[in-house]
């Protein structure tokens, strides 16, 4: 099997900046697992589902369409369907934080996440990597930061994108967030036993950079 390192963390903490640069620095892929619930999400709104077993199984027979396949593995995602706007709009998020509560959605989603583990190796970020989906990583990083700081971080990105936004209300649904990615039943938001926990609140991007390198190279 191919070796994983794992990047779990709440929203803003700065997951998918290191998990991209990571991936650059060693060659391997990179599994951005909280797309995968976005995509999701993006069906469901579509099909104007309801949020019923049946109808989520479906869903969840249709987001196959969406992955490109290789010998067996997963490649890639298909998004152009969906513009990246959309994709991080506050409507899909909602929508993938709350159905990612629930335990037969991300059962479902595990399988499809251990496809993406192919040679030379594979980073994974999102909020159960390290617990569930890969437990046998071979170094795991937990990414925190204070709310304040993520709150901030969000409202940066959603500006680049040209969403019109305002502190209160980015912190609202990021709270509300946290409080799902955290209280849900299963796979809940929380390190791994054997997680480096990393406080990025005081950190830019090339500082925690630096320091995640310094582990693997341990
Ligand atoms: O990471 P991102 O914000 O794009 O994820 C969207 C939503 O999907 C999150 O609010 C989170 O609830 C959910 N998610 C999850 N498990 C993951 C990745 C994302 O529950 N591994």
């Amino acid at each position: 099997l191919a070796p994983v390192i794992t990047i779990d963390g709440p929203s803003g903490s700065g997951k998918s900046v290191l998990s991209k640069s990571l991936s650059k620095y060693l060659k391997w892929f990179n599994l951005e697992s909280g797309i995968i619930y976005r995509i999701f999400a993006c069906l469901f709104l579509k099909k104007n589902g309801l949020i019923s077993k049946n109808n989520l199984l479906s869903l969840l027979n249709d987001l196959d369409n969406y992955f490109i396949y290789k010998n067996g593995m997963i490649y890639n995602f298909i998004t152009k369907e969906f513009s990246k706007k959309y994709i991080i709009s506050k409507e899909v998020t909602n929508i993938a934080s709350k159905l990612s509560t629930i335990s037969y959605v991300r059962k479902n989603l595990l399988i499809k996440q251990r496809l993406f583990r192919k040679k030379p190796g594979l980073i994974a970020n999102g909020r159960d990597m390290g617990t569930v989906v890969f437990p046998d990583a071979i170094i795991k990083i937990f990414l925190k930061a204070t709310l304040k700081q993520r709150v901030y971080r969000r409202m940066y990105e959603l500006k680049n994108k040209g969403f019109n936004i305002n502190f209160k209300n980015i912190l609202f649904q990021i709270q509300k967030r946290d409080n799902r990615d955290i209280n849900r039943k299963y796979s809940p938001l929380k390190p791994a036993n054997n997680a480096i926990i990393i406080d990025s609140s005081n950190m830019n991007c090339t500082e925690v950079f630096k320091l995640v390198i310094k582990y693997i190279k341990k």
